[in-house]
């Protein structure tokens, strides 16, 4: 078997399914632990030793007890989901990698507080180096743009939208301050037609590009010394103002603000959106009903029509706090066309409307996504070449065809789409992106990201506090270049674990973030992700074999049963449900009519068997065959005409039923490193597992459809 895919490296990066790189994995931690324990030794080693020999026997008894209790914990441990395994093909969760787990366990034996330098000294600078590997890799420019470690995607996207808030009112604040001092300073409205900031009105400076917003205080500042000439204490002033203004929503009641001028914030994001937008719209203060969800389409993409429609339509108050893309959505893996929402952008700024948007990207789970792309001829300078001669030459770079032929000649990867490809170039254009190093990166919990294309955004956030910071906000050299040295006052959280930078560092710097590196482990995933849809599309065709081989039985008699997957996946989650088939007289395997309810049942009971949920007491893991989770389309969420292609003209579902019963869908994270590894040596999980689905499913036909029922 010709082998194009080269997973040395790869094969490397993980403990391996058997812990197959157990002893290397050893000899790592133990020496990390050995160099910390000589580095503690070494502080004032005239030091007298406070617990000697004969005290340390004093403590046997407690220890004792302690490693009763480490023995329990290690047992009930034991019951913990096997993520790493190959068989487990359900939630978003899998290995970590080898140096993320040596970078954490080091940085853990340390325990830095990255919320400040003083207790952080060398992982706030690992936290901002690996903020801009992962910017560089999103296409920002690394030393103009600002990123740091978030709790996770759910933070990120809160303080994406915390900070858009923040900067959209900056223009208000300095249109005050000329006003005020009759500074006839000139700002850039969407259309890039220029304008005196005092004779625009208020809600049109709500609209502005948001770099623009981000730029102004600067822009102002350069005016006034350098074409007005006027002392360069006037720095100080604008500071002053803009935290004294009553445009500060950071210092002032937002609510006032915005009775006070007759508007609503709206988001926008498509009805695949995480619910984490939810909570943020409830925390920022504009409430769960001011999120808009806009219809997907019958691949779970936002449908670009509707958002467009919606924009274009919006009240005169009505003013986007953010228009928000997603990158694998959570549920469905899908790619929103992000080209497509930057283009329009640029129209309506040209439009009539002369009006622009915070754009924001959720890509918590696609994030690394970019890094198949970040190929040798896909460098930084990029932006003056059209996307089709981008796409042409990466095509021309990687090659990736071959790969296809080792898995399955006839397998056509729809990623490879341009519309895919420009979506993934596209997210450079974007103001913030949001990205999860605990999802796809590999790593251990906590580590999300919030990368911010215009660094210069710090400067309107600081929070002051003494004891963690000198800064003291604000403005500060505006001749000098972006210099961010500290996370701290810029963020929401608090203390917040070195260990995480040191981790996210050590993995992007010695796996990087580009096709030869991560981008390996992420185009095995999508390949996988396509060969597991070829083979329950093919479920069908194959179905006399699989049940021969599964049960020894030649002859299945009565209803039989099939999976179909629901699209063709953007990316490595696939969503599937099992159905009634049945045999015609002419031996044509055709669809079984069924009501939703038994559908649902039938696919709750694929659920059941192959997960465990915390009231299954008498399963055990060790004897848990494949692992597989669940979703729910449910009329609340997805409407019913958005999926109106899926629900009815495929599964003939009606708008009622769906709406009293919704859809139970099977759904499966494909992101296991071994998927591969192991079919190189015929060890073929997808298919063990469509077995074993095959298996469950068959059992379920006879309970849910068995006449009685
Ligand atoms: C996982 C996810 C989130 C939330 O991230 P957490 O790290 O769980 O807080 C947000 N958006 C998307 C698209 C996600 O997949």
């Amino acid at each position: 078997m010709k082998k194009i895919l080269n997973d040395k490296p790869l094969a490397s990066w993980f403990l391996g399914p058997k812990a197959e790189h157990a002893d290397t994995w050893t000899g790592i931690l133990d020496y990390i632990f050995q160099d910390y324990i000589h580095w503690r030794r070494n502080y004032f080693s005239e030091d007298n030793i406070i617990v000697d020999r004969t005290k340390r026997r004093d403590h046997e008894i407690w220890f004792d007890k302690l490693n009763t209790e480490i023995d329990k914990l290690l047992n009930q441990l034991k019951n913990h989901y096997p993520f790493h395994s190959p068989r487990y093909i359900a939630h978003m969760l899998s290995e970590q990698s080898l140096p993320s787990v040596a970078g954490y366990f080091a940085g853990m034996l340390y325990n830095p507080n990255n919320v400040t330098e003083e207790a952080a000294p060398i992982t706030v600078k690992l936290e901002l180096e690996a903020g801009k590997m992962i910017s560089e890799m999103l296409g920002y420019i690394p030393e103009n743009s600002w990123s740091h470690i978030t709790s996770g995607g759910t933070i990120a996207n809160l303080e994406a939208m915390w900070v858009s808030r923040i900067s959209q009112f900056i223009p208000l604040a300095i249109q005050e301050f000329c006003v005020l001092n009759k500074y006839k300073f000139q700002i850039k409205t969407p259309n890039g037609k220029r304008a005196d900031i005092s004779s625009l009105d208020k809600i049109s400076l709500l609209k502005l590009r948001p770099n623009e917003a981000i730029f102004m205080p600067r822009k102002l500042a350069q005016f006034l010394i350098k074409d007005l000439k006027i002392d360069k204490s006037i720095v100080e002033e604008i500071n002053k103002h803009l935290k004294n203004s009553k445009y500060n929503v950071k210092k002032k009641s937002y609510a006032k603000l915005i009775s006070e001028l007759g508007i609503e914030h709206k988001i926008f994001v498509s009805e695949s959106a995480h619910y984490c937008f939810e909570k943020i719209c409830g925390v920022l203060g504009i409430g769960e009903d001011s999120l808009e969800l806009i219809p997907v389409d019958s691949r779970f993409r936002i449908n670009i029509d509707s958002l467009k429609g919606k924009l274009k339509n919006l009240k005169e108050n009505e003013i986007p706090l953010g228009v928000v893309g997603i990158v694998g959505t959570t549920e469905e893996g899908a790619i929103d066309p992000i080209h497509k929402i930057q283009e329009f952008r640029k129209e309506l700024e040209l439009s009539k409307k002369n009006q622009s948007f915070w754009f924001h990207i959720d890509a918590a789970w696609g994030g690394y996504f970019r890094s198949i792309i970040k190929t040798k001829s896909l460098s930084l300078n990029y932006s003056s070449k059209a996307y089709s001669e981008i796409f042409e030459s990466y095509q021309n770079e990687t090659q990736i065809e071959e790969d296809f032929k080792f898995y399955d000649k006839t397998m056509k990867a729809d990623w490879r789409n341009p519309d895919l490809f420009y979506s993934l170039l596209a997210m450079k254009e974007s103001d913030s992106i949001t990205i999860d190093p605990h999802k796809l990166g590999y790593i251990p919990y906590p580590a999300g990201v919030i990368c911010f294309k215009n660094g210069l955004v710090t400067e309107l956030l600081t929070q002051k506090a003494q004891y963690i910071s000198d800064d003291k906000g604000g403005m500060k050299d505006i001749d000098k270049p972006l210099e961010i040295k500290a996370i701290g006052p810029y963020i929401l959280e608090g203390s917040k674990p070195g260990a995480a930078a040191a981790a996210t560092y050590l993995a992007h710097k010695t796996i990087p973030l580009n096709n030869k590196g991560h981008g390996k482990i992420i185009r095995t995933t999508l390949l996988n992700s396509q060969k597991f849809y070829l083979y329950l599309s093919q479920h069908k065709k194959y179905f006399k074999e699989i049940e021969k081989e599964v049960s020894g039985d030649n002859n299945y008699e009565g209803l039989s049963f099939s999976f179909e997957p629901l699209f063709q996946p953007d990316s490595n989650l696939v969503c599937f449900i099992a159905l009634p088939y049945v045999w015609s007289d002419n031996n044509v395997f055709t669809r079984s009519k069924t009501s939703l309810k038994k559908l649902n049942a039938l696919n709750k009971f694929i659920h059941k068997e192959l997960s465990i949920s915390s009231e299954d007491k008498e399963k055990r893991i060790y004897s848990q065959q494949y692992f597989i989770s669940k979703t729910e389309l449910e009329y609340e969420q997805y409407k019913y005409n958005s999926i109106k292609e899926l629900l009815y003209d495929n599964l003939k579902i009606t708008r009622s039923n769906y709406k009293k019963y919704g859809l139970f869908i099977l759904r499966s994270t494909i992101m296991n490193p071994w998927h591969y590894t192991a079919y190189a040596k015929n060890q073929d999980y997808l298919m063990g597992f469509l077995k074993h689905l095959h298996t469950t499913a068959k059992k379920g036909i006879a309970k849910i459809y068995s006449a009685q029922q």
